[in-house]
């Protein structure tokens, strides 16, 4: 058997890093990769690359296709053991990256092990989730705009006082929001002409949301068989 990866796509403010938590819990054996994480790692180093990618984070346009996918693949060349399945926190957002790692997981011998999980909310959910939800000031967990979370006064981790997030204005979410109609839905038109997408109803309780993303799992079969959608 091989080991069954995850790559969680969605909506910012869907909860992939929540999940990606849980999932990791979970199975235990999972490498988490952020692509965002890697690109600011990579936006921090004094080398050639390093200042190219900070600049053209800075002035807010794309970094290309092949750095994002040279990133996580030496992160994985690197990293990933044999019985180790990968656990993407957002990706893939482009359709020729979702490809590559496809000829990627082709290569490692473990086709049709990764599977793509849709964290699907609607865009006016993910608007109010993104300018409402709330920063601690002392230890910087991020307080989602969920459940029983609307409702803290302080931080339920260290009792620090909540701020919004600095970069949560309207501008900058719309941004987001709209590279996500933009780009995104090309990969997750990809992965349904397969039928490999799994659409997980993310405006439930993080419980649930994680519930239903374990059944998607447990149908899914591995070798061979093509991953199966759970029926709601
Ligand atoms: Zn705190």
């Amino acid at each position: 058997m091989k080991p069954i990866s995850f790559a969680l796509i969605g909506r910012s403010g869907c909860g992939k890093g929540t999940q990606a938590e849980l999932l990791q819990k979970h199975f235990g054996n999972l490498f988490y990769i952020s692509t965002g994480g890697l690109l600011r790692e990579l936006a921090k180093l004094d080398t050639s690359a390093g200042k190219s990618a900070k600049q053209i984070m800075q002035e807010g346009k794309l970094i290309p296709d092949f750095m994002i996918i040279g990133l996580w693949m030496r992160e994985l060349n690197v990293n990933l053991k044999e019985d180790q399945g990968a656990l993407f926190d957002g990706a893939f957002r482009r359709l020729v990256e979702a490809q590559q790692a496809d000829e990627y997981f082709k290569f490692l011998e473990r086709e049709n092990t990764l599977m793509p999980i849709l964290i699907d909310i609607s865009k006016q959910e993910a608007y109010d989730r993104l300018t409402k939800r709330r920063i601690c000031k002392d230890c910087g967990k991020i307080i989602p705009f969920v459940g029983e979370f609307k409702n803290l006064e302080k931080c339920d981790n260290c009792g620090g006082e909540l701020l919004h997030r600095p970069d949560d204005n309207p501008d900058a979410i719309n941004n987001r929001l709209a590279y996500f109609d933009n780009e995104v839905l090309e990969v997750l038109n990809y992965y349904k002409k397969d039928n490999r997408l799994i659409t997980i109803n993310g405006e439930q309780s993080i419980e649930k949301v994680f519930e239903d993303i374990l059944d998607a799992v447990k149908q899914h079969q591995i070798p061979n068989s093509k991953i199966q959608i759970p029926n709601k």
